[in-house]
């Protein structure tokens, strides 16, 4: 009777089993471990050989497994790009964390992201700051990473479709800009939009010369400085400018 019992109740839940999506809580811990020796490994190269606590915790809570297509999402922790459609992908782990940490931002602030691509590094921005603007200019790209932060909570996160080159004058200025597409310049409407003792990131070069991500500091005077930090590979700011 027993066994009728056990064997009914398999059959009767098995369709829910099977439907219980695995959420890498593993995983995302191992991957944090991993960000966290690699910043101290590259401290010589970066020049930041820690991650401070609150941008490890936004990581950690961020599931990256949800902004991934289904057909990659069993790489979602490794510590790499990841394609996302359309040919474009979503940065590698170490590199967001990394970006996150040199905006030095706060609960107060305000942030342009200019490529939203799957809306990931929106949502550790969404996790740390208080308002998120992010443009996307594909599409298709942009609606599902609209749709992947809402239906998750992150309602500080708003996304538009457009040539972020030009920025989103209607928020402006921003507290931190950070552009995760390679550009040959810095576009002029974004050192406008940046607040004054604002940072902007962005990586300039082409795709098939060496790119280097930069440093953008406006001072209280709206002087600008630019520093280069690091050799990097990110895909092409796209546009009509
Ligand atoms: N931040 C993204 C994430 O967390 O998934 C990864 C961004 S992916 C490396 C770069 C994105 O920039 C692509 O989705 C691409 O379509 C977008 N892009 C390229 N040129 C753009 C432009 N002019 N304005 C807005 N988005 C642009």
């Amino acid at each position: 009777m027993l066994r009728i019992l056990v064997i009914a109740c398999f059959i009767i839940l098995q369709p829910y089993v099977w439907a219980v999506e695995p959420d890498f809580a593993a995983e995302r811990r191992a991957l944090m471990v991993e960000i966290s020796a690699l910043a101290k490994e590259t401290r010589s190269e970066t020049g930041q050989g820690v991650i401070s606590a609150q941008v490890m915790e936004a990581m950690g809570r961020v599931p990256r497994h949800i902004f991934v297509p289904p057909e990659v999402r069993h790489h979602a922790y490794r510590n790499r790009p990841l394609p996302i459609g359309y040919s474009q992908t979503i940065s590698q782990p170490f590199l967001v964390a990394y970006m996150t940490e040199l905006l030095q931002v706060n609960k107060d602030s305000k942030v342009l992201e200019v490529g939203a691509g799957s809306g990931y590094q929106a949502a550790i921005l969404g996790e740390l700051v208080k308002e998120v603007y992010t443009i996307e200019i594909i599409k298709p790209l942009a609606e599902r990473a609209s749709e992947t932060l809402k239906s998750n909570g992150y309602i500080n996160v708003q996304v538009q479709v457009g040539d972020g080159y030009y920025g989103w004058k209607k928020h402006a200025p921003f507290d931190a800009i950070i552009v995760t597409a390679a550009a040959s310049h810095v576009p002029p409407p974004l050192i406008q939009q940046l607040k004054r003792g604002g940072r902007m990131l962005i990586p300039l070069g082409s795709s098939f010369m060496p790119q280097h991500l930069v440093l953008v500091e406006k001072d209280m005077q709206d002087r600008v400085r630019t520093r280069e930090l690091l050799p990097v590979q990110f895909v092409p700011l796209t546009g009509g400018h």
